[in-house]
């Protein structure tokens, strides 16, 4: 029914569209049309996201710069230190680096060694730590992409269906690239996500719901009038949105030597980000920018809301709907779109869909903070937690090169580890007095 509903859309706003993109060439670069994933259909590039034929999700489809991958190589390297240095492989025009921009990415890829010795990791074990990006989180990567195609396709309003990150992420970029903003969250997040989703000046709207209600309500928004004008970055931008996760991707390589490390944990939300991670890992193999090798991808969930962990472990290639309670509010997807391309992807390449419960997901938060000085928000604890289950069972191997993703910031989930950190003691400030506290 709610499929039905957003095809619907899907047709009028293409159809919209065509009128518009016919005076007006759209350039997004290196892509050349949109396709849908089930039946292949191509769509001209617009503000659509679902297919006509058979409702299934569209994504970009491009002309990728094959042949030369030693000029590629060296192109990309001596590009800027952020995601642009990408922008051969991206829906971006081509100058884009000149364009106002948040400029995300290139963050830290850390050598995890004392994380590996408390997991029994014997291969060599790394953290992409996101949390480093313009607001700290992964989401600057795939915002920075859709502020792009909002341009191309003359938008003036940014928003989004938020679990937290992308809210911030897109009152940010929106600020800095010259739009109006209006976000959409779930009203009971943590005040760190609220907080950074407010404070660059653009409209935040709570909504009485969980994230699925919140995606429901903009998805009917896209379709009234309302609505116009207005690009949502994770809705009728999501095709291009979803690119900007491929960077993680190029980047994990490019820092291991353009090398494709042997397994990756990613947490899951809507699925997204692991679905187009394994996409740029195709592609760079097919550019010849990296060796052609098996690569294993390992999902991770919180207990609280792990449809896809669910259908992995049964064996089901749908998912269950389910309505989450759990710390990791970012991660909170009850209803995950891309949730059966993440269990094809996970199978396809011998990994797993994994889940861990809040308490294991805060003593993770805090095994990383005291083993590597890296504070994570909870999707980095629950990544770190399904690392450290997945090796306990046999399924990942501590042999082997190991790719951990954070992908946020533990200053705005603080909540998650506030109950079990603190002052050690309160003293007096003399000498006596700290030597009673016993700390000396
Ligand atoms: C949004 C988000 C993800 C992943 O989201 P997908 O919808 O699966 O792409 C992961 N970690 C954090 C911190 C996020 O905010
Ligand atoms: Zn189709």
């Amino acid at each position: 029914m709610r499929r039905k509903g957003l095809a619907t859309m899907a047709v009028q706003s293409a159809e919209a569209d065509a009128s518009t993109t016919n005076s007006l060439p759209v350039d997004l670069g290196p892509a050349t049309a949109l396709s849908c994933r089930e039946c292949g259909e191509r769509f001209e590039l617009g503000p659509i996201f679902a297919c006509s034929s058979c409702f299934g999700p569209l994504e970009v489809a491009y002309e990728l710069p094959l042949g030369d991958a030693e000029r590629l190589r060296k192109q990309i390297e001596a590009g800027p230190d952020n995601i642009w240095r990408y922008a051969p492989l991206l829906p971006v025009p081509a100058d884009v680096a000149s364009k106002p921009s948040l400029n995300p990415g290139f963050t830290k890829l850390v050598k995890a060694d004392n994380l590996a010795r408390e997991l029994g990791v014997t291969g060599a074990l790394y953290v992409k730590d996101d949390s480093g990006n313009p607001t700290h989180s992964f989401k600057d990567r795939v915002v920075a992409i859709a502020v792009e195609a909002a341009r191309a396709f003359g938008f003036t309003t940014l928003s989004c269906s938020s679990t937290g990150n992308l809210a911030g992420a897109v009152g940010a970029a929106a600020a800095r690239a010259g739009f109006r903003s209006c976000v959409f969250i779930p009203h009971d997040l943590e005040q760190g996500k609220v907080v950074m989703a407010s404070v660059y000046g653009g409209d935040l709207v709570g909504i009485e719901g969980n994230y699925d209600d919140v995606n429901r309500f903009c998805s009917e928004l896209i379709g009234d009038p309302l609505g116009e004008g207005w690009g949502f970055v994770n809705v009728n931008l999501r095709p291009y949105y979803g690119e900007g996760s491929k960077t993680l991707a190029y980047e994990i390589c490019e820092q291991l030597g353009w090398r494709i490390p042997d397994q990756l944990v990613i947490p899951i939300a809507s699925g997204s980000q692991l679905t187009k991670i394994d996409k740029g890992l195709k592609e760079l193999i097919a550019l010849g920018l990296v060796e052609d090798k098996p690569y294993k991808i390992f999902g991770a969930q919180a207990e609280g809301c792990s449809p896809v962990s669910a259908a992995f472990k049964a064996g089901h290639d749908v998912v269950r709907p389910q309505k989450p309670n759990t710390i990791a509010k970012s991660l909170a997807i009850g209803n995950p779109a891309d949730g059966p391309y993440v269990l094809d992807i996970a199978r396809r390449t011998g990994g797993a869909v994994e889940d861990v419960d809040d308490e294991q997901v805060v003593a993770s938060i805090k095994l990383l903070a005291e083993t590597e000085g890296i504070f994570a928000e909870t999707a980095g604890g629950v990544t770190v937690g399904v690392t450290k289950k997945l090796i306990e069972a046999g399924l990942l191997d501590p042999s082997l090169t190991t790719v951990v993703l954070n992908t946020g910031d533990g200053l705005k989930t603080l909540e998650a580890v506030a109950p079990t950190t603190g002052q050690s003691a309160v003293i007096r400030p003399n000498l006596d007095s700290f030597r009673e506290a016993g700390l000396a």
